[in-house]
């Protein structure tokens, strides 16, 4: 009465649901590395070198913990190329009477795992995801009857449930629920930022670069430097890391951009939280201790739960919710391809060189140089949503469909007409400006608009509020923005909007 439980490379977690109640001896775990799932997109190298690393030392893990597993190691010539075709083969040899898994994180393969109890012939058990603090339901329940969903709301029930910075009254912590107001300082040099947390590759990683280097070697981004953790101890190390010495710092810089630093003091975990080898709650616990303990001030300690308690919660419920329809959407009616250069940043505009310079190395970009540089720029050039969305998707190394999609289709593109946030995040050079030191250093002046070496960002910006006037006039939080737009002398007017033109006619040449 064999059970075949099929573990994803983003559920490398010893406490994963589908492990529940199941026989060490009896069942068998089946883990692959298949080409579909490897190549759905142009997944960075650096993605595809951490999951097949992390997922062969999880392997040896359950093994060493005296699991029976099945491992299909990566080999363009294996006879089972997707995950399907995996499980059937294994199925058969096992002679299982059923298939367990946990539910997995993106729709397309959801789709496909829920007809397979009836392409293999055994019942197919799909348990809810536990690792999430909320769940579907929990969430549905939540939206239903809201006539807007707002991220704040739910957090402060997300605070409530886990009791995470809540006083034994039921109060926050520090008197406020949310400390955003004190976290938005630019970073001129101090305090000095530290390194960041650094592993070596070991045997097995190095194994798989080769593999990732020999047939992937299209596929965007390097495996040069590669430094993630791949197991779970060193990912809890990385925590620890961060804990000690950026957390405190976290908070002030959160929304600043250097020129010079790539990580700043981020955490630098959401590559090992959304693969399984560390557990949100269990990383909000250790930033909230660090509170208590004296180590880290508030602001920094409650902006950085709210981003995993909060938003982190928030876009997965989202996504579930509307899915598939979601995927769709381009309320804005965007048509523009995306630029060549978000792939080589090869672009004189120094803050989009500087973010996608650091995506191709790096595999990772901050959360400020996703919305307010790379998305700024795809919302006022008006990039078709599912080009973009596909760009976020490959390049990060903490890229799946659940949290890309609504940070950027939402978030970002505003394509949901306004479902995710209350307003587009466009904004002109100045923000750029005040919140980075890159200006200074680019072959555009940040002061100009209409001139040819004007910042794209400035006349993009007032041509996104012009074109889209219908959707945002009576916005209340852009009511501002448009009476700035209205003051301005109808010639100047006209000149912004001609060099936004050429600049939309010309952003390859950008
Ligand atoms: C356009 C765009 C695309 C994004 N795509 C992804 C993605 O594919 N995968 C992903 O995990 N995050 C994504 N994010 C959210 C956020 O940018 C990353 O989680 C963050 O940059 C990861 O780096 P970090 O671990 O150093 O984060 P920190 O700045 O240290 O934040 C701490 C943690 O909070 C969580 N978090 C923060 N912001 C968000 C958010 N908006 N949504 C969900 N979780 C959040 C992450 O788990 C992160 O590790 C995206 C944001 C934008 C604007
Ligand atoms: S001048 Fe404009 S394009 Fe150049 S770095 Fe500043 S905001 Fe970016």
């Amino acid at each position: 009465m064999a059970n075949l439980i099929l573990i994803l490379g983003d559920q490398l977690s010893p406490n994963l649901s589908a492990l529940d109640g199941a026989d060490r001896h009896e069942d068998l775990i089946v883990m692959a590395e298949v080409h579909d799932e490897a190549s759905y997109t142009n997944h960075h190298k650096k993605k595809l070198v951490l999951l097949f690393s992390a997922m062969r030392h999880f392997a040896d893990h359950l093994r060493e913990d005296g699991w029976q597993v099945h491992y299909q190691h990566y080999h363009p010539g294996n006879p089972y190329q997707n995950l399907e075709a995996v499980v059937a083969d294994q199925v058969q040899q096992l002679n299982a009477t059923q298939v367990i898994t946990t539910e997995c994180g993106e729709w397309r393969l959801h789709e496909q795992i829920s007809q397979w109890h009836e392409r293999l012939g055994v019942p197919v058990e799909i348990r809810a995801d536990t690792r999430f603090i909320a769940s579907k339901q929990e969430f549905a329940d939540w939206a239903k009857d809201r006539k807007q969903l707002r991220m704040e709301f739910f957090y402060r029930e997300m605070r409530k449930k886990t009791g995470l910075l809540m006083t034994p009254e039921g109060e926050p912590e520090g008197g406020q629920w949310n400390f955003d107001a004190d976290n938005r300082k630019k970073w001129t040099g101090n305090p000095p930022v530290p390194a960041p947390f650094r592993i070596e590759p070991d045997g097995v990683t190095r194994h798989v670069i080769a593999l990732v280097e020999e047939h992937f070697a299209d596929h965007f981004g390097t495996t040069d430097d590669f430094h993630f953790a791949v197991t779970s101890t060193d990912a809890q190390a990385a925590l620890e890391h961060f804990i000690d010495f950026a957390l405190p710092c976290f908070g002030d810089f959160q929304d600043a951009i250097s020129d010079t630093e790539d990580w700043l003091f981020h955490s630098i975990l959401s590559p090992y939280i959304n693969c399984g080898l560390l557990d949100p709650l269990a990383v909000c616990e250790a930033a909230v201790q660090a509170w208590y303990s004296g180590r880290a001030p508030i602001n920094a300690v409650e902006g950085f739960v709210r981003q995993i308690l909060g938003w982190r919660e928030f876009v997965r419920g989202i996504y579930w919710l509307n899915m598939p329809a979601y995927a769709q959407e381009n309320r804005l009616g965007n048509t523009r391809a995306l630029p060549w250069f978000y792939w080589t940043g090869d672009t004189k505009m120094r803050c989009m060189h500087k973010a996608i310079d650091a995506t191709r190395r790096n595999a990772y970009a901050h959360h400020i140089q996703r919305l307010m540089v790379t998305g700024n720029f795809a919302l006022l050039a008006g990039i078709r949503p599912e080009e973009i969305c596909d760009w976020y998707l490959a390049v990060y190394a903490d890229a799946y469909d659940w949290v890309e999609l609504p940070n950027v289709l939402g978030m970002v593109m505003h394509a949901d007409g306004g479902y995710l946030g209350s307003k587009p995040y466009a904004a002109s050079g100045k923000y750029i400006q005040r919140m980075s030191d890159h200006c200074a250093n680019c072959h555009y002046q940040v002061n100009k608009a209409t001139e040819d070496d004007a910042c794209p960002f400035n006349a993009l910006y007032w041509h996104f509020l012009d074109r889209h006037r219908d959707s945002f006039a009576s916005n209340p939080r852009m009511g501002m923005m448009y009476r700035n737009w209205d003051k301005q002398k109808p010639e100047r007017r006209e000149a912004l909007i001609r060099r936004a033109g050429h600049l939309l006619a010309n952003l390859e040449q950008l």
